[in-house]
């Protein structure tokens, strides 16, 4: 049996992977679930799942927690405790949102495991500090996240010849809610809108990142970090079906595509099987109803984000996590209806404008790059708010 790790397991993506390992049976042992602070959904949780461990990263409920479980479950609670259950599975699923699943990532990896990787976003601003971690003896990272779940069974495909033999990936986005309009329609779009996405079901951050394209702008990134393909190799194509998931093309002029129906609980049903595959499918694509696959280009006037995303994967070093940064405080600004969903990208624009340089050659430059500009982000919302 595999021993896995759920950490913010009462997130989207936990959610969806207590579904996968009670869909498989005995095939895998949840000996520990972790998030923040939802201590009743954390407690369910564990009267079904059977934990060892149950971490909390806020102290606050630890009391209350204790109170709801099942006697002989042991918790940690307090700041870097979903770090602490990230060290001792076979597979640990980081489904923590943001910057804050660094930690994770980095325990999870410097323990030689192996990272079911959902959050993006520790890859992204601690580039070099992860890659450092990642070649610890034993761990490796399976990305949770269709894309490149989609990528990494396309490389499968080259056998040894690996990444040499492929001439470049291409990344497709279904283009949000907003896909097709102008940037001046975009002005008096509502939190809600934004928020209801048409092919994917998905936490709020990334859901407001899909609708401004920085999601796609942040998994080129990714891309780049996880498979080391260079940012002129990596195209994005708008694909509205979500039923492409990414496709690599070869150097000998063949295209591999991995198509199934949008759903996270592929891509995590993977992460946890691999080598294997999942034995459970959620869903399968009607060819009949089908009918067609729609690409085209995106448009990078109305959706600025994709392309401060290549500006700063290109920069590198402590960039991406600049524009992170700026994007995390700027889409909890626009969450919070502070600023408008146009002032998303002028935000992190502004942001990034500021970015000094510097390496990404330690956690500490990684978590000071990370306070500057949320700092600087912060400014200029109060900023904008004012004016
Ligand atoms: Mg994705």
């Amino acid at each position: 049996m595999t021993s896995v790790s759920l950490v913010g397991s009462t997130g989207s993506i936990g959610t969806q992977a207590a579904e996968v390992v009670q869909a498989e049976g005995d095939r895998y042992d949840v000996v520990a679930i972790g998030a923040n602070r939802s201590i009743e959904h954390l407690a369910a949780q564990a009267r079904e799942l059977r934990p060892e461990v149950v971490a909390l990263e806020d102290n606050e409920g630890a009391v209350a927690l204790k109170e709801l479980l099942p006697p002989g479950i042991e918790v940690v609670a307090g700041p870097g405790s979903l770090a602490a259950i990230a060290t001792e599975a076979d597979v640990i699923v980081n489904g923590v949102v943001g910057f804050a699943g660094l930690p994770v990532t980095l325990a999870a990896l410097e323990a030689g495991r192996r990272l079911a990787l959902a959050n993006k976003e520790s890859l992204i601003a601690g580039g070099p500090v992860v890659q450092r971690a990642r070649a610890t003896a034993g761990a490796e990272i399976i990305p949770v996240d269709s894309e490149h779940c989609a990528v990494h069974q396309c490389l499968r495909s080259s056998g040894p010849a690996g990444t040499a033999a492929v001439a470049r990936l291409v990344i497709t986005a279904s283009g949000g809610p907003f896909r097709g309009r102008s940037r001046s329609a975009l002005a008096e779009v509502t939190v809600d809108e934004a928020l209801a996405h048409p092919t994917w079901s998905m936490g709020p951050k990334i859901t407001i990142d899909s609708s401004t394209l920085m999601n796609k702008g942040l998994e080129v990134i990714e891309a780049h970090e996880l498979f080391g393909i260079g940012y002129d190799d990596i195209d994005v194509v708008v694909h509205p079906q979500s039923v492409v998931h990414s496709m690599v093309e070869f150097n000998d002029g063949a295209t591999v595509a991995q198509l199934s129906l949008p759903d996270m609980r592929l891509p995590i049903g993977y992460a946890l099987a691999y080598p294997d595959r999942s034995g459970v499918a959620f869903g399968a694509i009607d060819w009949k109803a089908l009918g067609r696959l729609d690409f085209e280009p995106p448009d990078l006037e109305a959706f600025p984000c994709l392309s401060l995303a290549y500006e700063a994967g290109r920069r590198g070093e402590l960039a991406p996590a600049w524009l992170n940064a700026a994007n995390e405080i700027a889409v909890a600004a626009f969450l919070k209806g502070v600023i408008p969903w146009l002032a998303v990208s002028e935000v992190i624009e502004a942001v990034l404008d500021a970015e000094p340089g510097g390496k990404a050659d330690s956690v500490e430059a990684v978590l000071a790059a990370d306070h500057q500009a949320r700092e600087r982000a912060r400014t200029i919302v109060e900023r904008r708010m004012q004016g």
